[in-house]
């Protein structure tokens, strides 16, 4: 295994999250007769470029298959996405000469944005049911993964890019050199590269680490990222913090030789980060360590919850409540049920420990002596919404960042 931005072959393992299936994989029950497919779930570290990333990639058609995500469902994210065109759009001084590529444009949340102050766009996007969900909003998308062909397809549509963006798509590629590549030959020579990334920084400070899944195939810093651009003779003028998915950058690009000038945010982040030793293994070993000791208190919880015959249930179905669950190995000798308010998921079971998912009524008919918060991120809409139930006596476990009763 080599690293992904340096080729550095001498990789440091801090943290490993067990076998894992994939946490997207919700299981039907014709599903549960047939085997699962498990893929090793491992953190490393590479001294000399300081990314952190998974050590083991899930085979390409095992992951993106089913990809059912849809960025508009919420209305936290409209609006964050409709704040970030108009940022863009005012500070980059973008008119209807300009044009806007999204990578990864899902149902065109972003493009519809920009094309709000009459700015051409276009969208790349694989999943085909999504592409077509953001033609029907209006937004002109690829159906595909962003490649050369793509690129050239659009050069010929448009011409060439002011803005390429990619939110949340970064950490999900394997080969970010041909991204990169491509992004490049799209770009006009001032163009600008925006993206937007979870931050590893804040996983380490709120112990989010159930953020870690198959799908993350890198996570980032600063650093790490300023040594990727520069690698491609690109730099990064501007760095911004915003809250999505628990705390992300807000990263701005472009060309070496470009008009930007880089500004005082980036030296800040990156001072900030020194100062905290992101550069130094130790840190992400401490990490490791204090991860695992989050998991022990937690499963000790739930054995003496158990030991006492009472049930327990678990609120919400995301992504990282599975990593979670697997990594803690609680399955459904521990949880009876998973309640989920998405009616996709209800009726399904939990990839590896196969509890069902159902809807909320089952509170009602079988109401358990605790609930655990998996969408613990979530927690205060969880804990008003089941108000009810606290005041029948029902107890809350939230496990994360420190596992506690409520
Ligand atoms: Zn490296």
């Amino acid at each position: 295994m080599k690293c992904r931005m340096c080729k550095n072959e001498k990789l440091k393992t801090f943290l490993s999250l067990g076998t894992t299936p994939l946490a997207n994989s919700f299981l039907s029950k014709e599903d549960l007769k047939k085997p699962e497919k498990k893929f090793p779930l491992e953190l490393c570290f590479c001294d000399d470029c300081k990314l952190v990333q998974l050590t083991y990639i899930v085979p390409s058609e095992d992951m993106f298959s089913n990809y059912v995500y849809l960025s508009s469902t919420t209305k936290t994210f409209q609006k964050h996405f409709a704040e970030m065109a108009e940022h863009i759009t005012k500070n980059f001084n973008l008119s209807n000469k300009s044009l806007a590529v999204d990578i990864g444009s899902n149902d065109g949340i972003l493009l519809k944005g920009f094309r709000k102050f009459n700015v051409h766009v276009i969208g790349v996007e694989p999943a085909a049911n999504v592409a077509k969900i953001a033609e029907e909003n209006g937004v002109e998308t690829i159906n595909d993964f962003f490649n050369e062909k793509v690129v050239k397809e659009i050069i010929k549509r448009k011409g060439k890019a002011d803005v390429v963006t990619a939110t949340n798509v970064f950490a999900h590629i394997d080969d970010i050199d041909s991204v990169i590549g491509n992004v490049k030959g799209l770009l006009k020579d001032d163009g600008i590269y925006v993206i937007e990334i979870q931050y590893f920084v804040d996983t380490l400070k709120t112990m989010t680490f159930d953020n870690v899944y198959h799908e993350h195939m890198s996570y980032y810093t600063l650093a790490s990222l300023d040594y990727f651009f520069r690698k491609h003779n690109m730099k990064i003028f501007r760095v911004e913090r915003v809250p999505t998915h628990g705390g992300s950058l807000r990263v701005f690009t472009a060309k070496e030789g470009s008009r930007h000038k880089a500004q005082s945010s980036v030296k800040e982040l990156l001072d900030y980060e020194k100062n905290i030793c992101i550069d130094d293994f130790e840190t992400y070993k401490k990490f490791g360590e204090k991860v695992y000791g989050v998991r022990d208190k937690l499963v000790d919880y739930i054995k003496n919850i158990k030991r006492q015959n009472k049930t327990i249930a678990g609120y919400g179905a995301p992504a990282k409540g599975n990593t979670l669950l697997n990594f803690c190995n609680i399955g459904k000798d521990y949880i009876e049920y998973i309640v989920e308010d998405n009616p996709l998921k209800q009726g399904l079971f939990a990839p590896g420990t196969h509890i069902p998912v159902v809807s909320s009524s089952m509170l009602d008919e079988k109401t358990p002596d605790y609930i655990l918060i998996l969408a613990w991120n979530f927690a205060d809409e969880i804990l008003s919404k089941t108000k009810r139930y606290a005041e029948k006596g029902v107890k809350f476990i939230i496990p994360l960042p420190e596992p506690r009763i409520v």
